[in-house]
């Protein structure tokens, strides 16, 4: 299991997304910043990408 805090990225927030797989945890990671951060899918860039990827912990 994969586990993302959303602290971990800087954000004031207590989210936290697992998941079985890297892709499957971006998608969920994606939908909470766009939902709960008023990101937009242009906001992903690789360096964000690279940066949720580097606080990702396995579980
Ligand atoms: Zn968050």
């Amino acid at each position: 299991m994969l586990s993302m805090a959303c602290k971990d990225v800087g954000y004031q927030c207590g989210f936290t997304a697992e998941a079985e797989s890297e892709p499957e945890l971006m998608k969920k990671v994606m939908e909470h910043a766009k939902k709960d951060h008023g990101m937009k899918d242009s906001d992903f860039t690789p360096e964000m990408v690279a940066k949720v990827k580097s606080v990702v912990k396995k579980v």
